[in-house]
């Protein structure tokens, strides 16, 4: 065995140490959320905080970066396959060091302090009270992407973390042309006479039935029932890797469709983690990409197959039968109006499939000029309720839970976060259509309830690949062109197209 194999194989048992740990840190984060009585907080916070300092000195530990350092020469004489985890490992190492601790530790002080003061802020909608400790943390985590290191702007940095070689340049151009594209077609959704009935959503439905049909979807999109299990929590997640997938949902029985996306959703998010290659467990070859094309397998399960017309041709009756009265006589035209009814909400969490990315966007936007010093903390609520005007046509009530402060996200100091989620929707819309051309009679195939050439699909062009690629490669090689947004642009506009007779 040559020098760089054992140099190789050295680094992935450390590695492989470090995602033992990331997986127990995971369990008792599922544990913590769906099963744990109120009063083991306290001791699972220590657990939490000791693990996660652990893997913090695992992951920067001396002898990763001499490997690493090893590794950087040599590498020549690996695989393709090892040059790849060499090089994602090289990152994660990388970005763990840059931060000096110090700085870590003054976050994670102001992120508290500012969260607590945020939901005070947010119930009594008093921005003011809110704004300083936002100020602090915003200042931090501007220092935070000065250790990082960016080209153009502080938020390129912060993009990076969560979407690697993703740019604020990047996203504004991707967003510029899908608000070019969806402000107007709000408009004229708005404008059609063709409104939704919803009233057969809002009758009771118990939680059990609710859990059974959830479970029967699963089965039949292809969750492996043997790698994973359903449960119930106040924030739906999903957490854990391969062999052992949790998604958690929750059930409110005059909304029953909340439960049935959720898990559909969630089980999007599962079955990436199941998919990814066995044999590279504790590698980067077997974690997801970004939480970007995370996303994109969550929302192409729960909107692109589950919203459509196909899905709730097979689904429908199924749901009649388990619930009797509560959905007797209603029809699938009907039904499919009530499942994809847009409107304009103020609330990002309870937005519909076309409006989501409006508020994304606005929040990007926001993000953006404020990291390039174009706009500060005060002008927030302001600017906040303009571009709420502007693209879906509403002020909101209060700056609290329907206005600036609605979402948790700034008060922990992640920016940068948001544009997964949009990009999520885009890198789907792509994989959509390359599938159909892919996968012959995919309609038909659905509506007699066999989903597995989709899933295949995306097993074969993207679980399977974890971090090897790029996310552009990947794109390229899933869809014969890196991403872009024509194709979700058209998904969307046919799509509410034949809803609304537009
Ligand atoms: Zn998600």
């Amino acid at each position: 065995m040559s020098d760089s194999f054992k140099d190789y194989e050295e680094l992935i048992a450390k590695y492989k140490e470090y995602s033992v740990l990331g997986s127990v840190t995971g369990l008792l984060h599922w544990d913590m959320q769906a099963m744990m009585p109120h009063k083991g907080i306290e001791r699972r916070t220590d657990q939490l905080s000791l693990l996660s300092g652990m893997m913090h000195k695992m992951l920067t530990s001396e002898q990763i970066g001499e490997l690493l350092d090893k590794l950087d020469s040599s590498s020549n004489t690996l695989t393709e396959e090892m040059r790849a985890n060499v090089r994602e490992i090289r990152h994660d190492y990388q970005k763990a060091t840059k931060i000096p601790v110090e700085l870590v530790e003054e976050m994670s002080r102001e992120q508290s302090l500012c969260h607590e003061v945020w939901v005070k802020a947010r119930e009594a909608a008093d921005f003011q009270l809110f704004a300083p400790n936002l100020e602090k943390v915003v200042k931090l985590v501007a220092k935070m992407a000065e250790y990082l290191g960016y080209k153009d702007t502080p938020l390129d940095a912060l993009i990076d973390q969560f979407e690697p070689d993703a740019t604020t340049a990047m996203f504004t151009k991707l967003f510029d042309d899908v608000k070019a594209a969806n402000v107007p077609l709000l408009k004229k959704i708005l404008a059609s006479p063709v409104k939704a009935k919803r009233d057969f959503l809002k009758t009771e439905y118990p939680p059990e039935l609710q859990k059974q049909i959830g479970l029967d979807i699963m089965k039949q999109i292809g969750f492996d029932m043997e790698a994973g299990r359903l449960d119930t929590s106040v924030h739906p997640f999903c957490a854990g890797g391969t062999g052992d997938v949790r998604i958690t949902t929750r059930y409110n029985p005059h909304a029953p469709q909340q439960a049935i996306f959720g898990i559909i959703h969630e089980s999007g998010h599962a079955m990436y983690e199941q998919g990814v290659n066995r044999d590279f467990w504790g590698t980067p070859l077997a974690e997801a990409l970004s939480y970007g094309i995370h996303e994109s397998q969550s929302r192409l399960w729960e909107n692109f197959v589950g919203r459509g017309r196909p899905f709730w041709k097979h689904f429908l009756p199924k749901l009649q039968s388990t619930f009797g009265t509560q959905l007797a006589g209603v029809k699938l035209d009907d039904f499919m109006l009530a499942i994809n009814h847009v409107e304009q909400s103020p609330v990002r969490v309870e937005a519909d499939e076309l409006t989501y990315d409006l508020h994304i966007i606005l929040r990007f936007e926001i993000e953006r000029d404020l990291f390039a010093g174009k706009i500060s903390i005060s002008d927030l609520p302001k600017v906040w309720n303009s571009k709420m005007e502007e693209y879906l046509g509403i002020t909101p009530a209060n700056d609290g839970k329907e206005g600036v402060m609605q979402d948790v996200h700034w008060s922990g100091g992640s920016f940068g976060y948001f544009p997964s989620y949009s990009l999520g929707n885009m890198a789907a819309g792509q994989f959509w259509f390359a599938m159909q051309t892919a996968i012959p009679n995919m309609d038909a195939k659905m509506e007699s309830g066999d989903f597995s050439d989709i899933l295949h699909w995306l097993r074969e062009n993207v679980h399977l690949h974890g971090r090897r690629f790029k996310r552009d490669e990947l794109m390229q090689r899933a869809t014969g062109k890196p991403l872009g947004t024509a194709s979700y642009i058209k998904y969307l506009s046919d799509k509410y197209s034949a809803l609304y007779k537009l």
